[in-house]
C-alpha cells in the first residue's frame, strides 16, 4: 500500500492529522495482522479499538459461548448474543464498527497442537485470556515463532500490562511468572470478581500498546510491567529483567518447541 484511499483518509482523519502517526502510520496499521486471544473483558475493548483504529487484519480466538454473567464487562457482546459463540459475536460487533477491515473469528481452543496453526498468519499477538496454562502456551509459541506478545490481566480492582519480545530483547512471561501456581491460589475473575470498567481500562491500554508496537510511537512496554489499582488510581511501572535460567529464553533452554 503506497497511499491511503479517500475512504481511508475520511475514516482515519484523526489519526492521520497526528504528526506522529500520519499517513505512514495509518498504512502500517492497515497492513498489520494482529491476533486477539480471548473475546472477554480484555479482548472486547482491544478488539473494538483495534477495529476502529483500522488494524487491517484481526484474528479473534475464543471457543466459549456468550454468558450473561460476563456481560457486566465483556462489552463486545450483546444480550441477544447469549449462548452463541463468542468469537462470532464479537467479530460481528467489530465488523459493524469498521466494515473496511478483515476480521477472522477462530472458534477454537488453543492447545499445543492448534496454537501454531492459529497464530501463523499474524505478526503480533494479544493475550486477553484468564488462564495461566494458555498464557504460558501463548508465551512459548510467540517466543519460538518470533511474534511480539502484548499481555494484560485483571482481577478485582487491579490490572497488569506488559509486552514480551524476548526473541529480540527483554524478558518473556516465564521469566516473571514461571511456576504453575497451585490451583485456587491465583484469583480469577469468575471466582474473585472484577469491577467491570477495570477490564476496560486495561484492555484500552492494551489496544494503545498494540498501536504503539505497530507504529513505533513513543516507548513501549518491553522490559516493563505496569501495575494499576483502581481503588486509589495508582499506576506503577516497574522494570523487568530476563531470567538467565528461564527454561524458554535462558542460556540453556529446556523448551525448544511449542508444547515441548
Ligand atoms: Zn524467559
Amino acid at each position: 500500500m503506497d497511499e491511503l484511499s479517500d475512504a481511508d483518509l475520511e475514516r482515519y482523519a484523526r489519526h492521520v492529522i497526528l504528526d506522529e502517526i500520519g499517513e505512514e502510520g495509518q498504512i502500517a496499521l492497515l497492513e498489520a495482522k494482529v491476533c486477539v486471544v480471548g473475546a472477554g473483558g480484555l479482548g472486547s475493548p482491544v478488539l473494538l479499538y483495534l477495529a476502529a483504529a483500522g488494524v487491517g487484519t484481526i484474528g479473534l480466538v475464543d471457543f466459549d459461548r456468550v454468558d450473561r454473567t460476563n456481560l457486566q464487562r465483556q462489552i463486545a457482546h450483546t444480550d441477544a448474543a447469549a449462548g452463541t459463540p463468542k468469537a462470532e459475536s464479537a467479530a460481528a460487533r467489530a465488523r459493524a464498527i469498521n466494515p473496511a477491515i478483515r476480521i477472522e473469528p477462530h472458534d477454537v481452543k488453543l492447545t499445543p497442537e492448534t496454537v501454531e496453526r492459529v497464530l501463523t498468519p499474524y505478526d503480533l499477538v494479544v493475550d486477553g485470556t484468564d488462564n495461566f496454562t494458555i498464557r504460558l502456551l501463548l508465551n512459548d509459541a510467540c517466543y519460538l515463532m518470533k511474534k511480539p506478545l502484548v499481555s494484560a490481566s485483571v482481577v478485582r480492582f487491579e490490572g497488569q500490562l506488559s509486552t514480551y519480545r524476548a526473541f529480540e530483547e527483554g524478558p518473556c512471561y516465564r521469566c516473571l511468572f514461571d511456576a504453575e501456581p497451585t490451583e485456587g491460589l491465583v484469583p480469577r475473575c469468575d471466582t474473585a470478581g472484577i469491577l467491570g470498567p477495570v477490564a476496560g481500562v486495561m484492555g484500552t491500554l492494551q489496544a494503545t500498546e498494540v498501536l504503539k508496537q505497530i507504529t513505533g510511537l513513543g516507548s513501549g512496554m518491553v522490559g516493563k510491567l505496569m501495575l494499576f489499582d483502581a481503588l486509589d488510581y495508582s499506576m506503577q511501572i516497574i522494570r523487568t529483567r530476563k531470567n538467565p535460567d528461564c527454561p524458554l529464553c535462558g542460556a540453556t533452554p529446556a523448551i525448544t518447541r511449542v508444547g515441548g
